[in-house]
């Protein structure tokens, strides 16, 4: 009877009984739900350049949940007006030509001169191969820890299409809180350059010297998305080669037609090890916003990068919707064989498909 005794009375100090677990849980869960701020709060901050409520907004954006998404729409919306204040440059170039020592370079540059840069970065790649680009902490260390950075990996786990996006969003984020320099990252493989290529003001490839081969196995499509070519790594032993490469680049980009915006493409050289030759890239990236401001096809490339992506995105969802569909789904798979054994053609497969959505 005693031992009853002590039992529920240790039960009655040790375990609450259920009710009012229920209400502390419930209480628990309050004041967690109210730590995530408010919309406004979003905007207050991020508006008034605080990293933490920009990196939890970004969050919000990359988040597959339908209420975080909700919730970064309406942030977006109400960041808008305070976006747009900057020079985008994309960055591209084969996994170990020196981007990320490059942008450390150019980014620490650019804070010197007391401006902001936030860092993005697209790879689609880098839910398959983890952290691939950006995500890898010893990369960019000087940048990481400079007030006037902001680093953050590419968003993973989604197409092409969707981390662009996300990158996209996260662009007019941190213009929004401030930051006057925006770089996106992108390796060289893949579509993701003509992703960047459409997020970005400024476009730079970089190249490395070989020997006398510089013009060979290089896509076509990259050099004419340059804006520059710069050739890394001039130093030491591989100074002459580059001076080489700079003239062979020089000349090959005299062949292609004229850019829209009126810009010659420049080939320069750097070394981003050493800080060399940063200043007069950051120099040749001011006189192009400059000149194409002035003639007014700055913002005309922005407006045309606008309607790429709308027409981008009704794809995007056009594609999503078309093969989530189930009847379409059933019908594919009917289709798939008939091609297979030659009981009909691909074109009318898919013409009895298409009309199912
Ligand atoms: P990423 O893969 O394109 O980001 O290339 P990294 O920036 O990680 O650089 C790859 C390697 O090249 C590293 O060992 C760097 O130290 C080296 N590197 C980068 N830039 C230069 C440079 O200008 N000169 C020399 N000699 N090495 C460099």
């Amino acid at each position: 009877m005693t031992e009853k005794k002590n039992i529920s009375k240790n039960k009655k100090t040790d375990v609450l009984p259920l009710k009012n677990t229920n209400k502390l849980w419930a209480e628990k869960i309050k004041t967690q739900r109210s730590k995530q701020p408010s919309i406004n709060q979003f905007v207050e901050g991020i508006v008034s350049g605080d990293i933490s409520f920009l990196s939890r907004a970004i969050t919000l954006i990359e988040s597959t949940n339908s209420e975080h998404q909700k919730k970064a729409n309406e942030i977006l919306e109400r960041c808008l007006p305070y976006a747009n204040n900057s020079i985008r440059i994309g960055i591209t170039g084969v996994p170990g030509v020196g981007k990320s020592t490059f942008i450390e370079a150019l980014g620490n540059h650019i804070t010197a001169l007391e401006k902001k840069v936030a860092v993005l970065a697209i790879d689609p790649s880098s839910s398959v191969n983890k952290g691939s680009i950006l995500g890898d902490k010893t990369r960019m260390e000087q940048l990481v820890a400079n007030p006037n950075a902001f680093i953050r990996p590419s968003p993973s786990g989604c197409s092409l299409g969707g981390v662009a996006q996300k990158t996209r969003e996260s662009i007019i984020l941190c213009e929004a809180a401030g930051f006057d320099t925006i770089i996106v990252e992108t390796v060289g493989v893949g579509q993701s350059e003509t992703a960047v290529h459409e997020m970005v003001d400024f476009f730079l490839l970089l190249k490395l010297a070989g020997a006398g081969d510089e013009l060979q196995g290089i896509k076509r499509g990259i050099i004419e998305m340059a804006d520059a070519i710069v050739i890394n790594k001039a130093d030491g032993d591989n100074e002459k080669n580059a001076k080489i490469a700079k003239t062979a680049f020089n000349r090959a980009l005299h062949l292609y037609p004229p850019k829209e915006t009126g810009w010659q493409p420049k080939v320069l050289t750097a070394s981003a090890l050493k800080n060399k030759g940063i200043n007069p890239i950051y120099k040749m990236i001011e006189q192009y916003v400059s000149d194409t401001k002035h003639t007014g096809l700055f913002q005309k490339k922005r407006a045309k990068q606008n309607k790429y992506w709308l027409i981008e995105t009704i794809n995007q969802e056009l594609k999503t919707s078309f093969f989530s569909n189930s009847k379409v789904q059933k019908q594919l798979q009917e289709e798939i064989k008939k091609v297979e054994n030659g009981t009909s053609t691909p074109f009318n497969s898919a013409k009895k498909i298409l009309p199912l959505l």
